[in-house]
């Protein structure tokens, strides 16, 4: 039996990640530690925008997870047996997917995001694999969270809404670097389009 507060906590946090898009359909996972040695966590295939407690399974932090489980379950298992987290979420936020396809380390542009986060790591293991439970545990001992290149973030905080604010947090700050990175490069082709035509005409012309 899941306490009502808890499942409540998961309902709420599973709905503001679909609602602004940072998961889609089964996409993305939570969990909570309960004890020293069980976490709650979601079951595989379950649609984080409407969980109910039949969505919730208990299992053990030092076990082989069953099944039904999340197939995430055992990166999890790793955070939580290699750092303090209570909580853990996550997402497929779309900004810091295409971000980390092109770089090793995120650093936010936006003062918020600076302040927030510094710099965000990417790592790269395959899907499901121990070594990308390690990697992922590996830097949750020194940030709150990490980003897996073409995948999607996972946060170790003290709660779940603390990893949904900091995955939103971090989601925007993606979408400052991209919109910024695209209005450099639009700048940088209207400078070359300027000066082709320039050399052609003998003037200046403005064109694009
Ligand atoms: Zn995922």
């Amino acid at each position: 039996m899941i306490p009502r507060d808890l499942l409540q906590e998961f309902q709420r946090v599973g709905a503001l990640l679909s609602q602004y898009g940072l998961v889609r359909g089964s996409g993305g996972n939570l969990s909570v530690r309960i004890d020293a040695n069980r976490i709650v966590i979601t079951r595989h295939g379950s649609c984080l925008e409407s969980l109910q407690e039949a969505d919730l399974i208990i299992v053990s932090i030092d076990e082989k997870p069953p099944a039904e489980a999340s197939m995430d379950t055992i990166i999890h298992q790793e955070i939580y047996r290699q750092t303090n987290a209570h909580a853990i979420v996550h997402a497929h936020p779309p900004h810091v997917v295409a971000l980390s396809l092109f770089l090793e380390d995120i650093e936010p542009l936006d003062t918020e995001g600076s302040l927030i986060f510094g710099s965000v790591k990417v790592v790269e293991a395959p899907p499901g694999s121990a070594e990308l439970a390690k990697l992922v545990a590996n830097t949750l001992h020194n940030h709150k969270i990490v980003v897996v290149r073409a995948h999607g973030t996972y946060t170790a905080t003290p709660t779940l809404l603390e990893g949904y604010h900091l995955t939103r947090a971090l989601d925007y700050s993606c979408q400052v670097c991209l919109l910024a990175y695209t209005l450099f490069q639009v700048s940088k082709v209207r400078r070359i389009l300027r000066r082709l035509i320039s050399n052609k005409t003998g003037r200046y012309d403005w064109v694009v």
